[in-house]
């Protein structure tokens, strides 16, 4: 196994200065994260240690309730560690004020959910451009329709998401989460909601796109396919990180 996806600090980190030395897009460094309940408090991340390259596909495996959802939320700034940093692009997210957090949440990360979360009442081009309307983005339709291709999408920019099956749908909801070409993916198991056939062509589009954009790609699932198209495997248990397999 490469250091660098072990979970300690490795020899190639900036410190090291005859490394060569690529700055990981996404790095928790000794994560816990609690969610206080009214009773005992729940520690649903426990001294995790992960950093993510750019371009990386990476799968985010293990039981219900392992923490692979806290761990998305947390890599996308929508929460934050109990202890320990998340570094996104360099930048710990403890660290920023309320609209610097927005503006990382909006330009570096795009996220994909099981259930699409696709507004009913706008069309395709409607549901993709509108991250970039609400960030005040020029050509946000011109932008759209290039997402739309790179997702195989073309021509169906006018349909309404009740005139779409549900990979087209799923397909929506990645070109959504790519309209600000964000340099990190993260995915929370986008094929759950998926007959298999679909769900695997789903993957390979991940796939694909994490390749030919660049884009680091964190996705939880129970698939086992999603684990075998995987570059790094990464098996949670109880919170903590079993262990990290790359192909
Ligand atoms: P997974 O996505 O792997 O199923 P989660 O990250 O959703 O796991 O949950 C990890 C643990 O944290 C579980 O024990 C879960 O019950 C608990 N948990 C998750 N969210 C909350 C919350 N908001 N409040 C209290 N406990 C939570
Ligand atoms: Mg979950």
């Amino acid at each position: 196994m490469n250091a660098w996806y072990g979970l300690g600090r490795s020899a190639t980190r900036p410190n090291d200065s005859l490394s060569p030395y690529f700055m990981p897009i996404l790095s928790l460094q000794n994560v816990t994260k609690d969610y206080s309940t009214d009773a005992a408090p729940v520690r649903a991340l426990d001294g995790v240690s992960l950093d993510v390259a750019a371009g990386e596909f990476v799968a985010l495996v293990g039981r219900s309730g392992c923490g692979k959802s806290t761990l998305l939320n947390l890599a996308g700034a929508m929460d934050f560690p109990t202890s320990g940093s998340v570094l996104l692009d360099g930048v710990a997210t403890s660290s920023l004020k309320d609209a610097e957090l927005t503006k990382l949440r909006r330009e570096k990360v795009g996220f994909i959910f099981q259930s699409f979360q696709l507004l009913n009442t706008l069309t395709v081009f409607g549901n993709v451009e509108l991250p970039l309307m609400l960030a005040g983005k020029p050509n946000a339709r011109e932008a759209a329709g290039e997402r739309l291709t790179w997702v195989e999408l073309e021509g169906l920019g006018d349909r309404y998401p009740h005139q779409l099956s549900g990979g087209q749908m799923q397909r929506v909801g990645i070109a959504r989460a790519l309209i600000h070409a964000p340099k990190l993916l993260l995915a929370d198991e986008p094929t759950g909601n998926l007959d298999t056939t679909t769900g695997n062509l789903i993957l390979e589009l991940l796939r694909r796109l994490a390749r030919e954009r660049n884009t680091a790609t964190v996705m939880a699932t129970h698939s086992a396919e999603a684990a075998a198209l995987a570059d790094v495997v990464v098996r949670l248990r109880d919170g903590k990180i079993q262990d990290v397999v790359r192909r």
